[in-house]
């Protein structure tokens, strides 16, 4: 018998394969979910009543995406963000991270979905590979929000470029323990994530020879975004892009930042 349609985002084809949620991440996103329902909505980035996100907020999550270095990887493969991790948009990118704020996930999808484009390019088929939450982050939060915010960019994606088949494939995996990445030095960033980063058994046939890109939701000195694209690249994958929601200036992101990168 055919499962029933999942309430959201029905038309994104997904693996079945889905990181398990921990009871504790399951009722924290039951209570964000029940807060929701009888909470009077704010602006995710400002606090301006009876809106999820006015359109100032919005629009400084509109783009135009940009290209910006790696500062830890020189070499990187073409990558882009959507907006700068300051004022707002850092405000609401912490409420969707750290305050259950789900309901702008469609916007931040819709931002990434624009960094993922000038990244990679026109193609005519595309590989999403999210980087994965810490177990501290998935404890706080209850989900992996990057494969969510991919999720939706990819439906922004398709809807953009009706010919483009673009994939949502949650192919990585913590391979040890990591430190949150906030308060650590640029070199420290990568040594905690250096090797962090598997793929799951059934990903690599999914990956060999695809063109991907990696996503995350903050790029900061993109250490994380290269660790991710290491294992990616072990698995036959082509990395042709990194993108990002947001990112942040190295000087003041270091100390501010909470997750992985
Ligand atoms: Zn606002």
């Amino acid at each position: 018998m055919t499962p029933p349609t999942p309430p959201t985002l029905p038309t994104v084809p997904t693996l079945p394969t889905v990181p398990s949620r921990s009871a504790a991440g399951r009722l924290t996103g039951l209570a964000s979910a029940l807060l929701a329902l009888v909470a009077v909505p704010a602006c995710a980035g400002c606090g301006r009543p009876d809106v999820v996100l006015c359109a100032d907020c919005r629009a400084e999550l509109g783009g135009p995406a940009r290209v910006v270095p790696v500062p830890v990887w020189p070499d990187a493969p073409p990558t882009a963000a959507a907006a700068r991790y300051d004022g707002a948009v850092a405000t609401c990118v912490n409420a969707w991270k750290e305050r259950g704020r789900h309901d702008v996930e469609p916007v931040l999808g819709a931002a990434l979905a624009q960094a993922v484009a000038l990244a990679a390019g026109p193609r005519p088929q595309l590989v999403l590979v999210g980087v994965p939450s810490s177990c501290a982050a998935r404890r706080r939060r209850g989900a992996d929000g990057v494969r969510r915010l991919a999720l939706h960019a990819a439906v922004s994606l398709r809807s953009a470029t009706a010919a483009s088949a673009v994939r949502v494939l949650p192919a990585l995996r913590l391979a040890r323990r990591v430190a949150d990445q906030a308060g650590l030095s640029a070199a420290a960033r990568s040594a905690n994530v250096a090797g962090a980063f598997e793929v799951r058994p059934h990903a690599p046939p999914l990956l060999a020879g695809r063109p991907v890109v990696v996503v995350d939701d903050v790029l900061t000195t993109g250490a994380t975004l290269r660790e991710a694209a290491r294992a990616v690249t072990v698995a036959g994958g082509v990395v042709v892009g990194l993108a990002s929601v947001s990112v942040t200036p190295l000087r003041r992101g270091l100390s501010a930042l909470s997750g992985l990168d």
